[in-house]
């Protein structure tokens, strides 16, 4: 895990938020190439789960809402973490996840044994909406994006001419003050979720619950986190929130230990019949054809962007020994991403920075394919400097402009680059007007 912390930093995937004044604990910011990667996550989960269906819109909810949707929900009773304060050092813990030995809990910053009870800490950032800071004026900073769908499900339906079952989509911000954050971008107090809401006839939501689990394992798959490293988990009766009645979590192997990824939860009509019953607004839906008019249930399928980046680098990131011509071997640390998820996809280099030809052929390659991916043009240094620049990262490709290029050498090789592939660090001669469709094909 050091080793990726130190990767990220350095190649500007992922900085401490304000770390000129020390950080704050919890929150992240993403530099360069991390943006790059959590778009492209983004990017592809929109794209596969509500542009390439007529069964899915998206929406995109704001982050305040009113109070009540809070109070309906459930989060203002019951959003809450047991918490203990430490006596001695007065360090704040959370009571589930303390350090136990011979059967008793202690701190683990001082290691006293005497803590207070544990109480009940709401994980709810609140602030105030207008100028008065009174009650009335209370506003929570959302802890999930799912409340926006229920909330929002008659103006979506009326709206989008859907009919069960159909999904409305959305990815944003939530935050929650948790008490411990840890795990470096695992658990932070300010996140991305994904998030779908599928609703259904309540006799067709177990077996939704069952298709949702296969396409997301299908999703993890096509962005280069395979089957095997992905934990199933069926939460048992008990254990699964009172209203849900199947309830899938998703974990990867993270170096820290296996952690959760994403929740598939079928959650019955608990939630629209909560916002019915304190909004007093039908939120039913009416099938015209058999003129039934009843509560939806929903099924929603629940990711981390946030976690799932942090998957992607970990399942990316490797070293390896290599030997160069020389026969001089060295480590090479490579991200190898899916080419779809990698946050540059072509690094072009002209062989010499100081031949104004290689110069602006290079740069005729980049402007060829700067409109359809994410391109690094570099000039600076010894080739296999360049190359291992983009190997950390994870560009799955790079593209050098010689002499060969500009016809130097003949004109059949004239308008050729040499093609080298990342993992396997193969290299090929391609002609210009082939790379766009090659790349293009390998990133979609
Ligand atoms: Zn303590």
């Amino acid at each position: 895990m050091e080793k990726i912390v130190s990767l990220c930093k350095r190649r500007g995937f992922i900085f401490q938020s304000s770390e000129i004044y020390g950080g704050l604990n919890g929150f992240w910011d993403f530099g360069p190439l991390g943006v790059e990667l959590k778009r492209n996550l983004k990017d592809f989960w929109w794209r596969r789960n509500v542009r390439e269906r007529d069964d899915m819109v998206g929406m995109d909810g704001s982050i305040i809402m009113n109070r009540a949707v809070w109070k309906a929900s459930g989060h203002e009773e019951t959003f809450s973490d047991p918490m203990v304060d430490c006596k001695s050092c007065k360090a704040r813990h959370r009571a589930d996840q303390l350090p136990e030995k011979d059967g008793t809990k202690y701190c683990p910053n001082c290691g006293s044994r005497d803590l207070t009870e544990p109480r009940a800490f709401n994980l709810m950032f609140k602030s105030y909406a207008g100028p008065l800071e009174s009650d009335d004026n209370l506003v929570y900073l959302r802890p999930e994006t799912a409340q926006a769908m229920f909330v929002q499900f008659r103006n979506v339906l009326d709206t989008s001419r859907q009919k069960l079952p159909f999904g409305i989509a959305q990815i944003g911000k939530a935050f929650r003050n948790e008490i411990n954050p840890r795990n470096y971008i695992f658990r932070s107090r300010e996140f991305e979720q994904m998030e779908i809401e599928y609703f259904c006839r309540a006799e067709d939501g177990l077996a939704l619950t069952d298709y949702w689990l296969e396409q997301r394992l299908k999703f993890y798959e096509d962005i280069g986190i395979p089957r095997d490293k992905i934990h199933v988990v069926d939460i048992p009766d008990g254990e699964r929130a009172f209203y849900s009645k199947k309830t899938y979590d998703l974990e990867y192997e993270f170096p820290f230990g296996v952690s959760e990824l994403e929740g598939i939860a079928y959650r019955t009509d608990y939630d629209l019949s909560r916002h019915i019953e304190a909004s007093g607004k039908p939120l039913e839906y009416h099938d015209q054809e058999k003129n039934e008019k009843f509560v939806p249930h929903v099924v929603e399928p629940s990711a981390g962007v946030d976690r799932t980046t942090l998957a992607l680098l970990c399942e990316a990131f490797d070293e390896e020994t290599v030997t160069d011509e020389n026969g001089k071997s060295e480590v090479r640390t490579v991200l190898r991403f899916h080419p779809r998820m990698a946050p540059i996809k072509v690094g072009i280099f002209p062989l010499l920075k100081n031949k104004p030809e290689l110069v602006a052929k290079a740069k005729e390659v980049v402007a060829k394919l700067r409109p359809h991916m994410a391109v690094s043009y570099d000039e600076a240094g010894a080739i296999g400097r360049r190359y291992r620049r983009q190997d950390e990262a994870g560009t799955p490709f790079c593209v050098t402009v010689d002499f060969d290029t500009v016809g130097e050498n003949g004109p059949e090789k004239a308008d050729t680059v040499t093609l080298r592939h990342r993992d396997s660090m193969q290299q090929e001669r391609v002609s210009i007007d082939e790379l766009l469709p090659r790349l293009a094909a390998a990133i979609l």
